[in-house]
């Protein structure tokens, strides 16, 4: 199953929309695996290629803003 809710950083195509490099071996870092709302970086393994993405994970839980 792909989960439907990423942002699109890919097309259609499965490419990478900044560089058009196949997205899936795009490496995901995080600046800290112990604290992932730190966010992380989305890099291009290809050489010569400086396709950079900051990434932010949504790990918190929407809040219930409903009220009754
Ligand atoms: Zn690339
Ligand atoms: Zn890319």
């Amino acid at each position: 199953m792909e989960p439907q809710n990423q942002p699109s950083l890919e097309d259609e195509k499965g490419n990478c929309k900044r560089c058009g490099h196949p997205f899936s071996p795009h490496l995901v870092i995080a600046f800290d695996t112990k604290d992932f709302t730190k966010g992380g970086e989305l890099r291009c393994p290809v050489q010569g290629c400086n396709c950079f993405m900051t990434l932010s994970f949504d790990l918190k839980k929407n809040e219930n803003v409903e009220s009754e």
